[in-house]
């Protein structure tokens, strides 16, 4: 169901291009000297916001936690040598005091905190009053209610200047990326809050500095309206993320070789090509439902014989066979090991579901 806010369009928040709305800037700042070096850098390509982490949420203790307030100062000193909007994280109520005091310009709301309800609201009641722009950053789980109930509870306080931050999840299974992105609950969100800008955290997905450009323009591709990414000078001696870092100079390659293509065109031939290509997208997906209908059917005569002769759902070794099979037959036909076990380890989970209920039945 779509939910309605009250959400201005980013030509509100005071930044002359929007399309893409790019902030970029160290994970932390470290120093005086890093935090305007590298704004200067970045602010001669063009970057309008200058973002940087002040009071860090770190996984571990006895990591660097951020410079705490007196970053704030750096921070203004970027905006009157520069002209730029700086933007920092706040995790608890006396960070939003102390940076609404020290006049910063726009403000995000970490995953670790966007994860917990109380801190959210705590953050909110601190912002009733306030007219600057608020940026949500998906919880660390993809729960996307969790993600959208924080917006709420900031749209709530009668922020306006909205908006999302899309930095990929956390999983216990290794992956490709530091966070997982699945873009799919971005997309969901964007279904849900039409008017709501949604701004990609490459460097957090990515996790590594090889990788924030294939994730920059995947989000560009899916419509994401905008870029955050982290840029440190020598990112080999950052005090935190260095491995995601892209130096100023990274920063603009990046920037120059993005494309960002229109969602539509006015071509006939290509609308028309396109349009005989999603037919025929159309009718394999009617194929491939018919087909596992089929196989549930199959399914569904299995169950009742196990329940005739009282034996359990899984056996092990035969569901370990069919996944080793599958993968195999999968990777011959191109499909990546990772897709074919999601795919039928859902269709897995459905035949467990009709199993168990004719056992119960
Ligand atoms: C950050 O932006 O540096 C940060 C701590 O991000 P996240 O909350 O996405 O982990
Ligand atoms: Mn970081």
């Amino acid at each position: 169901m779509e939910i309605s806010l009250n959400i201005e369009p980013v030509e509100s928040w005071g930044i002359q291009s929007t399309k893409p709305i790019i902030l970029s800037g160290p994970c932390s700042a470290e120093t005086e000297e890093q935090v305007l070096t590298t704004a200067k850098e970045l602010q001669a390509l063009g970057v309008q916001i200058y973002r940087a982490g002040i009071w860090k949420p770190r996984t571990r203790p006895n990591t660097f936690e951020g410079v705490g307030s007196v970053g704030l100062k750096w921070l203004k000193t970027v905006k009157q040598e520069t002209g730029m909007l700086t933007a920092t994280e706040v995790a608890n109520v006396k960070h939003v005091y102390e940076a609404l005091k020290m006049g910063v310009d726009i403000i995000w709301i970490g995953a670790r905190t966007s994860a917990n309800p109380f801190a959210v609201q705590e953050i909110a009641d601190a912002l009733t009053g306030v007219d600057i722009p608020v940026l949500v950053k998906n919880p660390v789980n993809p729960d996307i209610e969790l993600w959208i109930g924080a917006i709420e509870r900031i749209a709530g306080a009668g922020i306006t200047k909205l908006g999302a931050i899309h930095r990929g999840f956390s999983s216990f299974e290794k992956s490709r990326y530091r966070n997982v992105p699945q873009w799919q609950v971005a997309i969901e969100l964007r279904q849900r809050m039409r008017n709501l800008p949604i701004i990609c955290d490459p460097s957090h997905i990515a996790g590594v500095a090889d990788l924030v450009f294939e994730v920059s323009q995947k989000a560009m591709d899916l419509g994401q309206d905008g870029l955050i990414i982290e840029s440190h000078p020598n990112p080999r001696v950052a005090l935190s993320d260095g491995k995601q870092q892209l130096t100023p100079t990274q920063v603009g390659e990046l920037l120059s070789k993005i494309v960002v293509r229109p969602e539509k065109i006015d071509n006939k031939e290509f609308t028309e090509s396109l349009e005989e290509l999603r037919a025929q997208i159309d009718m394999i997906d009617d194929e491939i439902l018919e087909i596992i209908q089929k196989r549930m059917s199959v399914v569904h005569e299995i169950g009742k014989n196990k329940k005739a002769n009282n034996i359990r759902i899984l056996q092990t070794d035969r569901w370990k066979q069919i996944i080793e099979s599958v993968k195999q037959k999968g990777n011959s036909k191109g499909l990546s090991d990772e897709f074919t076990e999601k795919l039928f380890k859902a269709i897995h989970q459905e035949s467990i579901n009709i199993q168990t209920e004719i056992l119960n039945s």
